[in-house]
């Protein structure tokens, strides 16, 4: 299958549009029709176990996530499934097809770029994917949402080039959140049809690294060193594959040492800034802080304490800016104590405070800063409030198995 169409894409930390030719790849649709694996719970990588029912809510209780959270993310999942389109897609600006009446209309058009009017399919379906993984949930456990997860990972399939294993239209930002999804999907489920269409994602992303700066940036292979955030997408990734089991080339990681490096700002280099030679942002710090504590970095380490009370000093920006919520609440999460503690307790009430809870829209968020329409704002947010299970704590002896992505020491 072969088809012509034209991309656009989302990114966390500005907008880029990009036009794009893409081949069809070898869908996950197409393979599936033989050879099915029986629906299973446990069939999923050690390092995924945190998502199963049992150590789900384990994690919920002893990191601090509540009823009303959980309910939260359910109602999240809820809005998510009925605004899927019919073709298994999500969109940024249409989201709006099934809806039963205008509450949804309501929310303000997106808050990147101001304009609103794109609709992002590739990443807005990584988006819509993702809460449910993070929860899970796949195309092969039994739930209401079985279908609505195998239709979105068949769009996204179908959407992924053949040959070079790339997703959507060329830009790294819908390529890494696509990668993310689909290697989780991989790796809860173990289906053996998504295990090369992730492998070459993966491949992808290796060979789009500036081998000399070891960043990413908006298009593969760039000629800028980089920048943090779309690095840290990529960078999550190569993470997600290697709790799948997949393989990440050492190199890759090794050269991404380089530009963390690179951006680290601050007395101990616990800051983390957008390019080389900007300052420091707390966005950029919290996903460099992320990086670094999945690829070894000890919690004493000096860095990691500069890098927490940065952090927690621009607590209440975390309000308006969904993006550095999402990113901090994994670092701060990694940091059990009272900082986590006092994290916890105002972002999550934050958000099942600011969740809508009538009509249509009930189980959606406003977007807000970084955030091109509800279906990212939804889907960041409810990862946001999944941030107990998603992932086993770093620093926890008892997962001390986890696999990490192995950095050299710093030069
Ligand atoms: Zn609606």
């Amino acid at each position: 299958m072969t088809f012509q169409r034209r991309l656009v894409v989302v990114c966390a930390g500005g907008l880029m549009i990009s036009m794009g030719l893409c081949g069809g790849a070898r869908a996950f649709e197409e393979q599936s029709a033989q050879d099915q694996p029986p629906a299973t719970d446990g069939g999923s990588s050690p390092s995924y176990q945190s998502r199963t029912a049992e150590l789900r809510q384990q994690q919920l209780a002893s990191a601090g996530g509540t009823s009303e959270s959980e309910r939260a993310v359910a109602a999240a999942i809820n809005w998510l499934a009925r605004h899927q389109n019919p073709d298994g897609s999500w969109g940024c600006a249409k989201f709006t097809s099934q809806c039963k009446d205008s509450s949804c209309r309501k929310h303000p058009k997106g808050g990147i770029g101001g304009g609103g009017g794109a609709d992002y399919p590739t990443a807005a379906t990584a988006f819509g994917l993702l809460p449910f993984l993070a929860a899970g949930q796949t195309h092969q456990t039994n739930g209401p949402y079985r279908k609505v997860i195998e239709n979105g990972l068949v769009w996204m399939t179908k959407n992924q080039d053949e040959e070079t294993g790339r997703f959507g239209g060329g830009n790294m930002y819908e390529h890494g959140l696509a990668t993310i999804a689909i290697c989780e999907a991989y790796g809860l489920s173990k289906d053996p049809k998504l295990k090369n269409l992730a492998q070459g994602a993966i491949r992808f992303t290796e060979d789009a690294q500036n081998d000399v700066s070891g960043g990413w940036h908006y298009t593969a292979n760039p000629t800028t060193v980089g920048d943090t955030s779309v690095f840290g997408w990529q960078f999550m990734s190569l993470k997600s594959a290697q709790m799948a089991g997949l393989k990440v080339d050492p190199q890759t990681i090794a050269k991404a040492k380089k530009f963390l490096t690179s951006v680290s700002k601050g007395k101990a280099s616990g800051l983390y800034s957008y390019m080389p030679e900007s300052g420091p942002t707390p966005a950029m710090s919290s996903v460099g802080l992320l990086c670094r504590q999945h690829s070894g970095m000890k919690r004493s380490d000096a860095a990691m304490t500069e890098g927490m009370n940065y952090v927690m000093a621009n607590l209440n920006g975390a309000k308006s800016d969904s993006y550095f919520l999402y990113y901090a609440s994994q670092v701060m999460h990694n940091l059990p104590g009272p900082e986590w503690d006092t994290w916890n307790r105002t972002t999550r009430n934050h958000l099942v405070s600011t969740q809508v809870r009538e009509d249509c829209a009930a189980g959606s968020w406003a977007p807000s800063e970084h955030t091109a329409g509800p279906v990212m704002s939804t889907s960041i947010h409810a990862l946001t409030l999944e941030v107990y299970y998603r992932y086993m704590p770093t620093y926890a002896p008892v997962y001390a198995n986890e696999p990490k992505i192995e950095l050299p020491k710093k030069e």
